[in-house]
This record gives C-alpha cells, sequence and structure tokens, in this order.
C-alpha cells in the first residue's frame, strides 16, 4: 500500500509524521473522507472544496491548488490499484515547536491513504441502527464552526465513547438548547407522515455531502423535504429515522433512547433512498 506524504509516495510502514506535527500535538489541521465507488471518486469536487474551506477557516494554507490536489487524489488511487477504496485526505499544521503557536509551523503537511473498503455489515441495513442520546453537546458554531472538518475531532469521540457505555451502536447529538443535530460522523433524518426532515446545519450540524446528495434525491423523487429544527420528541414518535455518511451511506434506525421506530424495522422511505444512493455513487463523481 502506498500513501502520498510529503509530496511523493511511500510505503505505508514508512508512512510516519514526526512528533513535532502540530496535527499530532494540538490537532491542529483537517481532513476529508471521501469514497470511491467502482473507480468512481463520489462528489469529488465537493469533498475537495471542503477540505479547502476548512483550511482556509483555521488560516492553514494547502500547498496545491484544488486541481493538483483532485489528480493526488486519483494518483493515489491508481497508485494503489484500487476500484472501491476510502480516502483519507489529512493536511495538518506540519512541524512546530512545542507551543501551540501555529507561527512555528513552516509546512502544511499533505497526507492522502487510499485503503480497500472495509464495509459495514449487510446485516446491519437490514436490522437498522440502536443510537442514544449523549450527555456530551455539539460544540456551538460560535466556538468552532461545525462545517470544519477538523483534526480535532474529541468532542465526536466522547459521544461515541457515551455510546459505546450506554451500549448502543451510534450517539445522537443535541445542541446546547437540546435540539437535535447529527451523529458523531453522521448526519441524522426523520420521516413524519411522508415528510422527510433534517436538522438545519446552523444547528450544530456538518453539511454533509451524503446528507446533501440524499436531499437532492428525496426532491428528485417527489418527497416533501424539510430543514427544520427538531427535538428528541419527535425522533422517538417518527414514522422512520436514518442516518447518513461517507462511511455508512444512508442507514436505518430503528431505535432512540431504547424507544423502538414504528414497529423497529427500517422503513420504506429508508430503503428506497438508499437504493437510489447506491445507483447514483458509481455516476455522479470523477472516474
Ligand atoms: N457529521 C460529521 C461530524 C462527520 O464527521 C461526517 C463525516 O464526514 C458527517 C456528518 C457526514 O458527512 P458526509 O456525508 O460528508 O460524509
Amino acid at each position: 500500500q502506498w500513501i502520498f506524504l510529503g509530496g511523493q509516495f511511500v510505503k505505508k510502514e514508512d508512512a510516519v509524521v514526526s512528533v513535532y506535527d502540530h496535527g499530532f500535538l494540538y490537532g491542529d489541521g483537517v481532513f476529508e473522507g471521501i469514497r470511491v465507488y467502482s473507480g468512481n471518486v463520489f462528489r469529488m469536487a465537493e469533498h475537495v472544496q471542503r477540505l479547502y474551506e476548512s483550511a482556509q477557516s483555521i488560516m492553514l494554507n494547502i500547498p496545491y491548488t484544488k486541481e493538483e490536489m483532485v489528480q493526488i487524489i486519483v494518483d493515489t488511487i491508481k497508485k494503489n490499484q484500487l476500484d472501491s477504496a476510502y480516502i483519507r485526505v489529512v493536511v495538518s499544521r506540519g512541524m512546530g515547536n512545542l507551543g501551540l503557536d501555529p507561527a512555528s509551523c513552516s509546512q502544511p503537511r499533505v497526507i492522502v491513504i487510499a485503503e480497500k473498503l472495509a464495509l459495514f455489515p449487510q446485516e446491519l441495513y437490514q436490522r437498522g441502527l440502536r443510537i442514544g442520546s449523549v450527555a456530551s453537546r455539539r460544540s456551538s458554531p460560535d466556538v468552532l464552526s461545525p462545517q470544519v472538518k477538523s483534526l480535532n475531532y474529541l468532542n465526536n469521540i466522547l459521544v461515541k465513547l457515551e455510546a459505546n457505555q450506554a451500549g448502543v451502536d451510534e450517539a445522537l447529538m443535541l445542541n446546547a438548547q437540546g435540539y437535535v443535530t447529527e451523529g458523531s460522523a453522521d448526519n441524522i433524518f426523520i420521516v413524519k407522515n411522508g415528510v422527510i426532515i433534517t436538522p438545519p446545519v446552523y444547528l450544530g450540524a456538518l453539511d454533509g455531502i451524503t446528507r446533501n446528495a440524499i436531499i437532492d434525491l428525496a426532491n428528485k423523487n417527489g418527497y416533501e423535504l424539510k430543514e427544520t429544527p427538531f427535538t428528541r420528541h419527535d425522533v422517538y414518535v417518527a414514522d422512520e429515522v436514518f442516518l447518513t455518511g461517507t462511511a455508512v451511506e444512508v442507514i436505518a434506525v430503528i431505535e432512540v433512547d431504547g424507544r423502538k421506530i414504528q414497529d423497529g424495522k427500517p422503513g420504506p422511505v429508508t430503503n428506497y433512498l438508499l437504493s437510489e444512493f447506491r445507483k447514483l455513487v458509481t455516476t455522479d463523481g470523477v472516474q
């Protein structure tokens, strides 16, 4: 396996970074997770755009143009002869001294990893997930925007730990006002009386690329779709609940905080959107 690191391809065993890298010392950097389906990089332009916007927000200069970054990603996939893959792009502030001031870091470090896809087990899509709300709150947009996919994912890790402790598959993250925002690494949708509803991103959710693909699909297929704030109660009494994300694609939720969602089986809207999504992913991107 070949990793793009420091401007060249190095073997996985040799792909190591300095302990003085501020990505390691302080979580100072940004990242993206991207999927390749049968040689098609799904929504490449959107992922690269979000990476550069995350970097712009934290004043990190990526030392490549977006076009060059696209080429690096494509080259990494080719170099590893992958057909279906998960890509991780990481840009850290680079090496500096032990102080947290980014001014000591001279050169951002760009890493691209392309891995054979570890698929989520198919049974999980058929069964659906059990999720639970957690005490940790989504970091507030006035501190660090939820739109920045920074290397500092402690907030998300804490909610994942809480979910693990509670013995559920995924966490349901609320904001400080108690409105539902998203999961630890996925967006949430509910379906009520035929209307598909997802929280507006300003409440504290990432503007997910899968989320947007599902919004497009819902609109195209004649569903009514609303971006409206809702609470846990609305989730408990929904007809269907599902999560979306690059890793998880579209997955049903069948239980929330011990409340069974309807008959406890993935619903028809979720199943339909998953099947439409799987048709879309091999066409909508860069070959
Ligand atoms: N929310 C968070 C916090 C995430 O890290 C992710 C994963 O990227 C998502 C949602 C889903 O976004 P996307 O569909 O762009 O992968």
